[in-house]
């Protein structure tokens, strides 16, 4: 068998969406990136999105937005993707990592006071592989040190813990459509924020700082635009938006789908020993964007499932062990042990809708097998 580690949702509506765009005048930012953003807001009940072109471009312009610069300090978790902490380092602040904690990798809420300097201007978290941090417990860290939070939810936009939404809490919020998040425009990200001023900020910021659209500029009567700050070009187009119109109206079946899949591997592995599954959070809703397993000596089983024809990935090598951050902070093994023990330990499986009954079952036995050919020594 060969089991692809992702498959996209992109169906033939969408494409006939993306079409009728491709065959009208306007490719760019336009009425189908209002219409995205329009229903983005809607389904998370936020007061505005702005459409861009990568999380990582969502998580740059709200560190400029919001002022943040050099010399300032975030702090955020090493156990994510890069682009979390990069972003940081566009602006010139310095990432402040915070260990995370063993059952969710999720930041430990814990432990952040204890990093906040004079120096600390924002709180980064991350919603890892779909599951929510803790947002009241960091909505409230942040209160009572005047600190902006700005929300890494790449992996989560359909998560929920203890009544709050993704984005409720936060400053800020930011997405990913990138190909194998749960809807995707094969690149592409968003911000949502629920504050006015911000907002006509960032939507200068994502095209160079000029204070008129191009649909603005061009589709009524020419006008004269003015460049009133530096801004960046990273604005989300018609082509992509009109991919992910139709995937947000289905989103929750999507969830649906990929909620099913991960208890049954949830059921499958729970009474294995030597496979460590992820803490399920209570009273939240779990965005199921990836799901993980932790195993001993995980890069040989990386191989024997790859022999068999498993897609599998690993989320993720904690980032402060990543060569360019040991060579410019000076990191090393020790400095956040749980995100290591977790990084050095985890493989990701193949979990999205399509994926089919008999792969499901056939990647269950795989990972059961070699287990057990572990376990009796042979
Ligand atoms: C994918 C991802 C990003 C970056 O998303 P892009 O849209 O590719 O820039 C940021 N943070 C996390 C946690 C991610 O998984």
């Amino acid at each position: 068998m060969k089991i692809d580690f992702y498959k996209h949702n992109i169906e033939s509506s969408d494409i006939d969406t993306a079409d009728e765009v491709l065959k009208s005048l306007f490719l760019t930012t336009g009425q189908k990136v209002s219409e995205f953003e329009t229903k983005f807001s809607q389904y998370l009940g936020t007061s505005h999105t702005i459409g861009v072109m990568s999380c990582t471009a969502a998580l740059h312009l709200c560190l400029v937005a919001w002022g943040i610069g050099e010399g300032d300090e975030v702090i955020t978790t090493p156990m994510s993707f890069c682009a979390t902490a990069n972003a940081i380092l566009y602006v010139n602040a310095v990432p402040v990592f915070v260990d995370v904690e063993e059952g969710t990798g999720n930041i430990n809420a814990e432990l952040i006071e204890s990093k906040i300097t004079k120096k600390t201007k924002a709180i980064m978290p991350v919603h890892l592989y779909g599951q929510m941090c803790d947002m009241r417990k960091i909505r409230d860290i942040a209160n009572r040190h005047g600190l902006i939070v700005i929300e890494d939810c790449a992996h989560c936009v359909e998560g929920q813990r203890d009544g709050v939404k993704v984005g409720e809490l936060g400053d800020a919020a930011c997405f990913s459509f990138y190909t194998i998040k749960n809807i995707t425009s094969g690149e592409g990200g968003a911000i949502t924020t629920n504050n006015d001023e911000k907002a006509r900020l960032l939507y200068m910021l994502r095209l160079h700082g000029i204070d008129k659209s191009a649909a603005e500029r061009y589709t009524k009567k020419y006008a004269h635009w003015d460049m009133t700050m530096l801004g960046w070009k990273c604005n989300m187009d018609n082509i992509r938006a009109a991919l992910l119109i139709g995937q947000l109206e289905r989103i929750e079946k999507l969830w649906a789908k990929r909620d099913e899949k991960a208890k049954k591997y949830t059921e499958a592995f729970k009474d294995l020993s030597g496979v460590r599954l992820t803490a399920e959070v209570p009273n939240s809703k779990h965005a199921h964007h990836i799901f993980t397993i932790g195993v001993a000596n995980r890069d040989e089983m990386l191989t024997e499932l790859q022999d068999a024809g498993i897609g599998v990935a690993v989320n993720y090598r904690p980032i402060h062990l990543l060569d360019y951050y040991r060579r410019r902070f000076g990191y090393k093994e020790g400095d956040f042990p749980v995100a290591e023990q977790i990084g050095s330990a985890t493989i990701t499986l193949p979990l999205y809708p399509k994926l089919m009954d008999e792969e499901q079952d056939y990647i269950i036995n795989t990972v059961r097998s070699i287990i057990t050919k572990r376990g009796s020594g042979q």
